[in-house]
């Protein structure tokens, strides 16, 4: 009967590093058609680091405040603008920050000293009316078109760097789609908070079929619906950093890699080490499952 078989399935999956929560959730997962990634930390690895950057302040006081604020972020964003401060022994313990609010989907707003900070993207510069010089709008698209990530900080109106942030793509995501479409995937999607240039960069590497960037949590929880609505069955996989709603609304919902608590525990299925190689090894299952019961 159906039970033996799933829990057979289970079974299985756990010593490949894979936890599934029940034989429901084989049966649903079997026919997902649709699978929809965050972009950072889960097709990328999350190891983020700076690889550029552009001081407009030219006396560094610009980087100390901007560690000094992402210092209380847990942002991948945030820690690589830490780890290079750090690492160039930029020193910014004298910056008493106060006030430190997360703006969704933007990035961080801070006193800092006597300055009002904003670290962010440009969304963020928008709409607290800072404007960039167009020599910084150049620097930004040269950043962003070499499929970098962009902070821009800025305090009292005026930007004083912009760093460029890039992330390694995980190795072999391009063959692992490739083969989850064999396994019975239509279509791959990418949702991202991420600038569009960027996001574009990467997918032209591992040949997903859709790319929709910029986005705040729930308009990524918009298009997980609106995937259903067209008659899907869609699997949303992320590393669960603000992404607990769409982990939630998808039919099956998947943690991948170290994860947060959260996505451990809003999600229906936990990719325990953070591979590809656990998720095609997943769903391939639920199709075997599933068939043995039928
Ligand atoms: P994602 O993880 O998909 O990028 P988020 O909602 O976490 O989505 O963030 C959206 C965007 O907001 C980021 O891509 C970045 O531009 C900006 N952002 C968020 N947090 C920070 C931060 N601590 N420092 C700088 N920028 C940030
Ligand atoms: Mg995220």
């Amino acid at each position: 009967g159906a039970p033996v078989s799933n829990v057979a399935g289970i079974g299985n999956g756990a010593k490949n590093g894979v936890l599934i929560k029940g034989g429901e959730v084989m049966n649903t997962f079997a026919n997902v058609d649709t699978l929809v990634f965050d972009k950072t930390g889960t097709l990328t690895e999350g190891k983020t680091a700076v690889t550029t950057i552009k001081d407009y302040s030219n006396d560094q006081l610009g980087l100390q405040i901007a560690a000094a604020v992402e210092k209380q972020s847990d942002h991948p964003l945030a820690q690589a603008v830490v780890s290079f401060t750090n690492a160039h022994q930029i020193d910014f313990d004298s910056v008493k920050v106060t006030d430190a609010n997360t703006v969704k989907g933007r990035g961080v707003k801070a006193n800092a000293d006597t300055h009002q900070v904003l670290i962010g993207n440009l969304r963020m510069m928008n709409d607290e009316q800072v404007d960039l010089t167009t020599i910084q709008h150049r620097d930004l698209e040269n950043i962003q078109n070499q499929g970098s990530s962009t902070v821009i900080v800025a305090f009292d109106g005026q930007v004083q760097a912009i760093f460029g942030i890039s992330d390694v793509i995980r190795q072999g995501v391009k063959e692992s789609l490739a083969q989850l479409k064999s396994l019975g995937i239509k279509k791959t999607v990418m949702l991202t908070g991420d600038n569009l240039q960027t996001a574009n960069a990467v997918a032209k590497q591992i040949g997903i079929d859709e790319v929709h960037a910029e986005l705040l949590p729930e308009q990524k929880v918009d298009y997980v619906k609106k995937y259903q609505q067209e008659g899907h069955k869609v699997a949303f996989v992320g590393d669960g950093i603000n992404d607990s709603p769409s982990l939630v609304t998808a039919d099956i919902g998947i943690a991948m890699g170290s994860g947060t608590d959260v996505a451990v525990e809003t999600s229906d299925v936990v990719l325990m080490s953070s591979g590809f190689n656990e998720l095609i090894h997943a769903y391939g299952l639920s199709k075997k499952t599933v068939m043995n019961t039928k």
